[in-house]
Formats: structure tokens, C-alpha cells, sequence
């Protein structure tokens, strides 16, 4: 048991050079691009040279509702990656980057905890291989030539209150949410009200992370939508000859990040879309690549299964030509106590009743991601305080949902605490019972797919949309976006859209306020309810304890 930080874990850990971890997935030294000596890019030649290989299994670590208590995907993802190769299976851990803003506000780091992280985690919390920053770049590229084309004439008849495309920075400043750009005079181009959505939030984030390769990265690019002009059509980011410089700026980005874990298994981190707007999920490069290269893939989506295991099915799945062998839902005896109406500060007392009235949130999510075809096992990620009574009471209801809980205890031990998760994931997946299938077809229209996810996945009753959200959503079918999928933008700590209705509801109202067309991305935003693009600091940010001690070194990030 560690009563350590997770950063002076982290820099306590007995890292190998990052030429030896590629070695170990069969990565010649000369097709690394190492960042110093415990971080490297993976040649985009050497992953074109993995094409003909047979893939190995991908496991989806997901998880119940989410509440502040935490659940600890990742950190059960980088156990489990680490408990596979413990039990002798050539494993890779596959996680998303983290946005630099947020870790100066109040989040924990997203490279795992305890005995289960990602190494070197400041560095990965931080500016990393400076792919976010090439993002931001590239985005604001974009931002830049369409202000220009304006102020050079407007060729393209550009109506200068429709412009979508907005700027980016990694940083949370709700100062810059909406501001007015071009004031100052002739020079300066043609005022107009825009605003700035964090990073992570960026389209072009999103298309980095759904790209097959760079030609298919600058036709994606190519399709964003940046404007639309008095007659409503498009103007996209072709008809600026954007595409082939934000193209160059993305070309370091695109290739994936190996780093290793506590326990020296190799891990990609790459990409980092927001799980709301976006998919929530690491690259399609890295996943493949990683499917090339090892046996076993266990990787993670954003938020709970309603949001990110749907759309890890629905989007990134269904485009990638990805089959989840199995998947693993992360529950915990305080977020089930919470979901079964226990408040914060009451977490700490033994309460079986409240653990029992929340497990429903679980059955849902269980039922749910079998409906996708896909064989589940629930992990209890252990903390501290559970006691054996209540972690009783999440394996008897398991069982009763036809699943296995198992308790793991990777965060204090590493994976030494994993090691029945792992043997089950194995079991699962080479078992062959899945039999995975996406929610609905392409060709279902776009209001349908988006009544198919709310009746199926969250249990609502109905969804209800103005006239001009149905007629938008026509109009896209006619312009030939039909077939796109839809990523839902709810709130992750319900089913429903009002966040304080934990357990699992059922005939709630999803209204869908808004759509959005990420056409470079490929898919349509239904956006339902309240949703942020820009975060915040707190009164009190972590910023102001973090800073580097006498050595040199950063103290108080996690
Ligand atoms: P998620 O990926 O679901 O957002 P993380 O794995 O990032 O969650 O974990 C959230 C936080 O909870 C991290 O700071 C992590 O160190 C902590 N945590 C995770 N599991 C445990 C555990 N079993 N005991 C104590 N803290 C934990
Ligand atoms: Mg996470």
C-alpha cells in the first residue's frame, strides 16, 4: 500500500529507454523518432509497413456514470495492460493525451494513479511531444485565412455572421469564450463577434484522431465547414487551400506517442478529443498500429459507457473497421454509493442499502454494451475505505445481470492486483462469444439515429427537437451527410439530460438543442443540454500551488 503522490511515484519509477520498450513490439530504433530518452514517435513508414499483419485483440475499458468520487478508467487501463503482460500476453496500453489547461484548474492528471500510471506523467500532463500545440496551430491557421479572405476581398462571398469556425487555445480562460476580433481599424480586417473553445475541443482535434494516415488527415481537413455564405452554402476549408499547410503543421503530430508504464509496458498515447463535441477517444493511427504490433490492445473512452462506449462503438469502431473483443466496465463502491443517493461527504461509512439501490446504473450499462455484441466484465476498482459487505453486493448484482465483478486492487499493487481481470479478459475474448455490431446502420437518417440512441442506450422516453434543428438535420441529409454517425453532447453524470438523476432512469425527455456538422471529422453533434467548449479556472486554481521545488523538479501537478 503507497501512500505516495502520484508524481513522486511517477519519478521514483524504474523507467527503460524508450528504444528498448519499442523493441519489445518489434520496432527497429531507426523507425522511433525518440522526444529525450523515455518518449518517441513511431515512423509513419514503419506503420505503413505493418498493413498485412494480423491485429490482436482490443479490449474497451469504460465505465458506470461518473460522479466526483471517480471511477479510474485509465487507471485501470494501464493495470490491466500491465496485468495482461503479468499473465504473459504481449500487451499495449492505448490512452488519449491531456489537455495542458485543465491540470492548472482542478482536475487530476490523465495518465492513471497509484501503481497503475503512464511514465513520464509530467511530461504527458505538460507540453509532452507538442502535439496539442501543432493542433492549436494548425487550427488557428485556419482561424487566420479565413479573417484574411475577408479582409482581401471576400472572393468566396463569405457572410461574415456565419462564420463557424472559431479559435482554439489550451488553456481554461472563460475570458476569451466570446470576444470581438478586427477592432482598430481598416487594417486590422472587419470586426466581428467569435470566441475560443479549448483544444481539445477543435475539429481538427477530432480528425487527428479519426484519420487512417496523412492523405486521408489533409482530405479531412479539406471538409471542414468554416462559413456559410448569404444563400447558406458551404464554404469549407478546400475552397480557402487551407488543407495542405494545416496538413504540414499536423505531420509530427499524426505519428503516434510510445511511452511505458510503472511496469515498462509500452503504451501510446496520442490524441485527445473532448468526449462531449467529439468521440473522447485516442487515435485511430495509434489503436491500429497497436493491433499490429501487440496481442492484446486495452485502450479507453471518455465518461461513462452511455457516452463513451457508444460512441467507441458507433463512430470510432464503425470507421475504423474496429472489432472490441471485450470490454470492461470500471464500477466503484463510492460512485455506486453516490448513485444510489449518498451524499460526498457521507462516502466514508459502510452502506450496503445505498451500494445495492445504485448497482441499477450498472445493470444498465452491462445490459447495454452486451447489446452491442461485445462479452463484459465489470472491475471494482478498489479504494481503501470499501468494505468486503459491499463489494459483496456489486458481485452478487453482476451476477445477477449475467456478469462477473471482479475486485482489483491495480492502483495500491500494480498488477499484482489485476491478475484475475486480466485472466477473464482473456477468457472473454478468446472465448468467441462477441459478436459486435454497431447501434444502427449508415443509412438511417439522422433524427432516427438519434431516437435509436435515446431509447436503446439511455432509456428515454422521447426526444424532442425544434423545426429547425429536424430541418437542419434534412437539410445535411440532402447535402449528402446522411450516412454520418452522431456524437451525442449530454451531460456524462446521468442517462439522462439533467445530471442530478442518478441511477437509471427511464422515460426521460432528451431534448437536442442544437446540431453541429463536424463534416471533416465525419459525424453530426447533437448537442442536448448545457455544454462547455471553453472551461474555467476555480476561485482557488491548482495553479497556484504548483511550481518547481530546489532540484528543479515539479511539485504539486498530481
Ligand atoms: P478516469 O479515467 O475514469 O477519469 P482516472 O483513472 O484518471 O479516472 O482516476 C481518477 C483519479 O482517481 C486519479 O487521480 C487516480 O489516481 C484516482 N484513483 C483511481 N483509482 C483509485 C483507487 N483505487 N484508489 C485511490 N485513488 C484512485
Ligand atoms: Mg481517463
Amino acid at each position: 500500500m503507497s501512500h505516495r503522490t502520484d508524481i513522486e511515484i511517477a519519478r521514483a519509477a524504474r523507467k527503460r529507454p524508450i528504444q528498448e520498450i519499442g523493441a519489445r513490439l518489434g520496432i527497429p530504433a531507426e523507425d522511433l523518432i525518440p522526444y529525450g530518452h523515455d518518449k518517441a514517435k513511431v515512423g509513419q513508414g514503419f506503420i505503413a509497413s505493418l498493413r498485412d499483419r494480423p491485429d490482436g485483440k482490443l479490449i474497451l475499458v469504460t465505465a458506470i456514470n461518473p460522479t466526483p468520487a471517480g471511477e479510474g478508467k485509465t487507471t485501470t487501463t494501464v493495470g490491466l495492460g500491465d496485468g495482461l503482460n503479468r499473465i504473459g500476453k504481449r500487451a499495449v496500453v492505448c490512452i488519449r493525451e491531456a489537455s495542458l489547461g485543465p491540470n492548472f484548474g482542478m482536475k487530476g492528471g490523465a495518465a492513471g494513479g497509484g501503481m497503475a500510471q503512464v511514465v513520464p506523467m509530467e511530461d504527458m500532463n505538460l507540453h509532452f511531444t507538442g502535439d496539442f500545440h501543432a493542433i492549436t496551430a494548425a487550427h488557428n491557421l485556419l482561424s487566420a485565412m479565413i479573417d484574411n479572405h475577408i479582409h482581401w476581398g471576400n472572393a468566396l462571398d463569405i457572410d461574415q455572421r456565419r462564420v463557424v469556425w472559431r479559435r482554439v487555445m489550451d488553456m481554461n480562460d472563460r475570458a476569451l469564450r466570446d470576444v470581438v476580433v478586427s477592432l482598430g481599424g481598416v487594417a486590422n480586417g472587419f470586426p466581428r463577434q467569435t470566441g475560443f473553445d479549448i483544444t481539445v475541443a477543435s475539429e481538427v482535434m477530432a480528425i487527428l484522431c479519426l484519420a487512417r494516415d496523412l492523405g486521408d488527415l489533409e482530405a479531412r481537413l479539406g471538409e471542414i465547414v468554416v462559413a456559410y455564405r448569404r444563400d447558406r452554402t458551404p464554404v469549407r476549408c478546400r475552397d480557402l487551400k487551407a488543407d495542405g499547410a494545416m496538413a504540414v503543421l499536423l505531420r509530427d503530430a499524426m505519428q503516434p506517442n510510445l511511452v511505458q508504464t510503472l511496469e515498462n509496458t509500452p503504451a501510446f498515447v496520442h490524441g485527445g478529443p473532448f468526449a462531449n463535441i467529439a468521440h473522447g477517444c485516442n487515435s485511430v493511427i495509434a489503436t491500429t498500429t497497436a493491433l499490429k504490433l501487440g496481442e492484446y490492445v486495452v485502450t479507453e473512452a471518455g465518461f461513462g459507457a452511455d457516452l463513451g462506449a457508444e460512441k467507441f462503438f458507433d463512430i470510432k469502431c464503425r470507421k475504423a473497421g474496429l472489432t472490441p473483443a471485450a470490454a470492461v466496465i470500471v464500477a466503484t463502491v463510492r460512485a455506486l454509493k453516490m448513485n444510489g443517493g449518498v451524499a460526498r461527504a457521507d462516502l466514508g461509512a459502510e452502506d450496503v442499502e445505498a451500494v445495492r439501490r445504485g448497482c441499477p446504473n450498472l445493470g444498465r450499462h452491462v445490459a447495454n454494451v452486451k447489446g452491442f455484441g461485445v462479452p463484459v466484465v465489470v472491475a471494482i476498482n478498489h479504494f481503501a475505505g470499501d468494505t468486503e459487505a459491499e463489494i459483496e453486493a456489486v458481485r452478487a448484482y453482476a451476477a445477477e445481470q449475467g456478469a462477473e465483478a471482479i475486485l482489483c486492487r491495480h492502483w495500491a499493487e500494480g498488477s499484482a492486483g489485476i491478475e484475475d481481470l486480466a485472466r477473464k479478459v482473456v477468457e472473454l475474448a478468446e472465448g468467441g462469444g462477441g459478436n459486435f455490431a454497431p447501434l444502427y446502420p449508415d443509412a438511417m437518417p439522422l433524427m432516427e439515429k438519434i431516437e435509436t440512441i435515446a431509447r436503446r442506450i439511455y432509456h428515454a422516453g422521447e426526444v424532442v427537437a425544434d423545426k429547425a434543428v429536424r430541418e437542419q438535420l434534412r437539410a445535411w441529409e440532402a447535402e449528402g451527410h446522411g450516412h454520418l454517425p452522431v456524437c451525442m453532447a449530454k451531460t456524462p453524470y446521468s442517462f439522462s439530460t439533467d445530471p442530478g438523476l442518478r441511477g437509471a432512469p427511464t422515460g426521460h425527455v432528451v431534448p437536442v438543442r442544437e446540431v453541429r456538422l463536424s463534416a471533416g471529422a465525419g459525424f453530426v453533434v447533437a448537442i442536448c443540454g448545457e455544454i462547455m467548449t471553453m472551461p474555467g479556472l476555480p476561485r482557488v486554481p491548482a495553479a497556484e500551488t504548483i511550481r518547481l521545488n530546489a532540484a528543479g523538479q515539479i511539485e504539486g501537478l498530481f
